[in-house]
């Protein structure tokens, strides 16, 4: 027989019209049943359907896919907030990382990643040594490999070297088995290249979700986060990495900065080398003390009032 065609009711109905009874059923014969009784019309919902319905005889079809989308929706609503919450560095929904402390006020961390990196890690050991500051760099322990004797000259000159996993893969979408492996041969790496390993992790792209800080824990490193960041991993020019991160400081930061890149090594951090050097002064000028993650990961000391930098 043939299905005619009838217009539909003039009204136009709205997801929120449908939800609250979609709600109440899922699926089944059940749930049809249910819908049923319900009553809600099964007209379209949107408007190129709204002049044209199939009748009223498929309501609880209609209502399966209103919440199905409904359904979907929350979801999409939930994994947007769990994502944001994997790659958000000061957020601790998954459990607790170093971020900084505040109470610092006098202190602020340099941190970098993705060394080591050959000439530009070195040209920073010079500066840093200019200043006469330490720093902590979280390396891939792939370059490690390729680039020992660059960690021996970063461990020789007193500054403090993480973990950074070996090949930096973004490891929420890693199992247990994975991580385990990337944390264990990056410290291996590390303890070959300098005979010793700190209890310092941090994940690749900032990404964690509960396994990934249950994997860290339990090869006993502590992961550690930033609340600043000089966002340097397309080399943009010094004096933007410099305002990015001066505009931020309160004292207790812990600042992210490159002297690597993840793809592949040799990328140019001449940019990052110029804007440490700027920072370094401009800070140093207003009284702070640059100290490791280690340092700032002490007892506080209250006794001091950071002033604000130059904007
Ligand atoms: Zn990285």
């Amino acid at each position: 027989m043939r299905e005619e065609l009838t217009p539909a009711e003039p009204r136009t109905r709205t997801l929120c019209d449908v939800i609250p009874k979609a709600r109440a059923f899922t699926s089944g014969p059940r749930d049809l049943a249910r819908a049923r009784s319900l009553n809600v019309p099964g007209q379209a919902l949107f408007p190129v359907r709204s002049h044209l319905s199939i009748g009223n005889r498929h309501p609880a079809i209609y209502n399966s896919l209103m919440l199905a989308l409904a359904v979907t929706a929350a979801s999409a609503t939930a994994a947007v907030a769990a994502g944001y919450q994997s790659m958000s560095p000061t957020r601790q929904w998954y459990g607790r990382t170093f971020i900084g402390n505040p109470r610092l006020a006098r202190q602020l961390a340099l941190t970098y990643d993705d060394g080591p990196n050959d000439p530009h890690t070195q040209r920073l050991l010079d500066l840093l040594a200019k200043h006469n500051v330490h720093a902590t760099f979280f390396l891939i322990g792939r370059y490690v490999r390729q680039l020992p004797h660059v960690v021996r000259e970063i461990s020789q000159a007193g500054h403090v070297i993480g973990n950074h996993s070996f090949t930096h893969p973004l490891l929420i979408f890693k199992s247990e088995k994975e991580i385990r492996r990337e944390l264990n041969e990056c410290r291996a790496a590390i303890e070959d290249a300098i005979g010793a390993h700190s209890h310092l992790f941090r994940p690749p792209f900032g990404g964690r979700r509960p396994a990934v800080l249950r994997v860290a824990r339990e090869l006993g490193l502590q992961p550690i986060m930033w609340n600043i960041t000089g966002y340097d991993w397309n080399a943009p020019a010094a004096a933007g990495i410099e305002k990015k991160i001066s505009r931020r400081i309160r004292g207790g930061d812990v600042i992210l900065l490159h002297d690597g890149g993840h793809k592949q090594l040799g990328v140019d951090r001449s940019q990052t080398v110029i804007a440490t050097d700027r920072l370094l002064s401009q800070c140093q000028n207003k009284g702070f003390e640059f100290v490791t993650i280690p340092e700032m990961m002490q007892k506080p000391d209250t006794s001091f009032q950071a002033p604000p930098l130059a904007r």
